[in-house]
């Protein structure tokens, strides 16, 4: 049986801004490549405000997301969890599975399972079987049930960490965003209210450029300026067809020359 999955991108993280810093440039190529993108967060980071109230700060970045996600052409969707207390739940799991059913696309991108913090490790989980639940009449959602489960891909933690300081398995595959990282920053740029936090809360001075230099990093490891790595959910449930690696082909550099030291 031949598969069809639309060219239309759903990513859903926990945060706003997270999804310009582990795949800002993949989706800067997604777009060259003719797909459709949309962001969705399961919170809107109400926690990430310095001398702002939750509610102010809450209003802040829903206006710097929505703005970084129009700079790819993308709509955003906030899905209403609160920053720091996202729990999985049947109201969330609801509200994921609607906006997938509404959207309808053919790739979804999350965070790693095993991500360092613990809104995105429910995040991962919330999405993932809201993607599961896709596809299945009896789930409780008025939207129409999609043909085929969505594919199932996820985003890289910040520095590579686990919650115990470990790391993640081998990438399955990195993008050489070295040719998009302008646009890359340009879209992070707009997370203005993160510059003030992390410096607060890392002593990280210089917040843009941590970014970048995580994308060099990643870059090192396989022999270009700047990449960005992912892995395919190959786990029972989900399909395993590579449509993501072969729309990006001319930018895809394989896990086997990862020379991680
Ligand atoms: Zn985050």
């Amino acid at each position: 049986m031949k598969t069809n999955f639309a060219k239309r991108v759903l990513v859903i993280h926990a945060h706003p801004d997270d999804t310009e810093a582990f795949s800002g440039g993949l989706l800067v190529l997604m777009q060259q490549a003719g797909f459709e993108i949309n962001i969705a967060t399961t919170t809107a980071g109400g926690m990430g405000g310095i001398l702002s109230t939750e509610k102010d700060t809450i209003s802040k970045r829903l206006k710097e997301a929505a703005l970084a996600a129009q700079s790819v052409g993308a709509t955003y969707h906030c899905l209403g969890g609160r920053d720091g207390f996202l729990f999985d739940s049947d109201e969330i799991r609801l509200k994921t599975l609607s906006l997938i059913r509404s959207i309808r696309p053919g790739v979804i991108l999350t965070h790693l399972p095993g991500d360092y913090h613990a809104d995105h490790r429910a995040t991962a989980q919330i999405v993932e079987m809201s993607a599961m639940l896709s596809t299945l009449p009896n789930a409780p959602v008025p939207e129409e049930p999609l043909d085929v489960t969505p594919l199932l891909y996820h985003t890289a933690p910040l520095g590579l960490t686990d919650p115990l300081g470990g790391h993640p398995p081998k990438p399955h595959f990195y993008v050489n965003i070295g040719g998009v990282m302008e646009q890359k920053m340009a879209m992070l740029a707009h997370h203005r209210t993160q510059i003030e936090l992390m410096r607060l809360m890392h002593k990280m001075d210089d917040f843009f450029g941590e970014m970048k230099v995580q994308s060099r990093e990643l870059g090192r490891r396989v022999g270009v300026d700047y990449a960005e790595c992912f892995w395919q959910h190959l786990g029972g449930g989900f399909q395993k067809t590579p449509f993501l690696q072969n729309n990006l082909q001319p930018y895809l550099i394989n896990h086997s020359m990862d020379n991680v030291s």
